[in-house]
């Protein structure tokens, strides 16, 4: 049982440094560049022959510097092959019929603050930048400083690639988009950290203070146990009184080696189970003390 070794000072150094780490993540919290992440509900509404398909999802997140708002609108294009908008010269194909409408603009070749420029500038009412080829579903904030007055977020390379096809195809696409859900992967990273550690603490000290006490408990009662086998264990053995010419007055042969005195008549002597005998004022303490014989260390509790 090797938590019966743990002094106390090892105890206390553990649950310091435990609690020091504690106390560093809590610290360290304000200095974590997360901040809150908004996911965008993206309506995306399309006719294919008779049918009018809505679609409903979670597919994206809000830039940064975007504001937090619901803006709707006609998905556009940028014209010609390059669909990242970095030229400021890019012209989008607005359809006539909408009032307002949404940039849906690929990631890569300039800043998002320049594509979202451009895209404003033309009078787009949001921009849509979907991700690298490659990334599949993953979406990320993206940071557009000075470009606060327009709705910007970002989705999927998938999603625009779906987009892209549909609206290359000629489909009237619209999209409402609307403010999500609120998102801190840093915060529930760092309060997992510290709860982990809080709870391991909490349960370390918890241990440390029911075991000592059961455990020191339980030593003691071995030891009185040990304690009552030794008593009866003395009682068992047998007592003798010597008398006038018993072979175990003769002082050349036998003395007491507890006290070193010879035998006289009517001493009380008490023989051990390995046949040593002594004074019984003498071996009782002896034996209750360490259980053994004075001359052989015969243990008494092994009879
Ligand atoms: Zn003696
Ligand atoms: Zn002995």
């Amino acid at each position: 049982m090797n938590l019966l070794r743990i002094t106390p000072s090892t105890n206390s150094s553990i649950s310091s440094r435990l609690w020091r780490l504690s106390i560093f993540l809590l610290l360290s919290l304000p200095d974590s560049k997360g901040r809150a992440i908004w996911t965008a509900h993206l309506n995306i509404t399309f006719q294919v022959g008779d049918r009018i398909i809505s679609q409903l999802g979670d597919s994206g997140v809000f830039g940064n510097h975007s504001p937090l708002e619901r803006v709707s609108g006609a998905v556009v294009l940028p014209e010609r092959w390059n669909q990242n908008a970095c030229n400021p010269l890019t012209n989008f194909s607005r359809p006539e019929q909408a009032d307002s409408w949404l940039a849906l603009i690929e990631r890569g070749g300039c800043t998002f603050t320049q594509k979202i420029n451009v895209a404003a500038e033309k009078g787009a009412n949001g921009v849509i930048i979907y991700n690298y080829p490659g990334t599949g579903n993953k979406v990320f904030p993206m940071s557009h400083r000075g470009t606060e007055n327009i709705v910007a977020v970002m989705i999927s390379n998938l999603k625009g690639m779906e987009l892209l096809r549909l609206i290359e195809k000629g489909v009237y696409v619209t999209i409402v988009i609307e403010v999500g859900r609120m998102q801190m992967p840093w915060l529930s990273h760092y309060v997992m950290s510290l709860f982990t550690i809080l709870a391991a603490t909490i349960a370390y000290l918890f241990l440390c203070c029911a075991w000592r006490p059961r455990a020191h408990n339980s030593s003691m009662g071995r030891q009185r146990q040990i304690k009552r086998d030794v008593k009866k264990a003395i009682g068992q053995l047998q007592l003798r009184v010597l008398k006038e010419g018993d072979k175990e007055l003769d002082p050349n042969e036998n003395n007491c080696v507890v006290c070193f005195d010879i035998y006289k008549p009517r001493d009380v002597v008490r023989i051990l189970t390995c046949k040593h005998f002594f004074h019984k004022a003498c071996i009782d303490p002896w034996l209750l003390a360490h259980r053994t014989c004075p001359m052989c260390k015969y243990d008494i509790l092994k009879t």
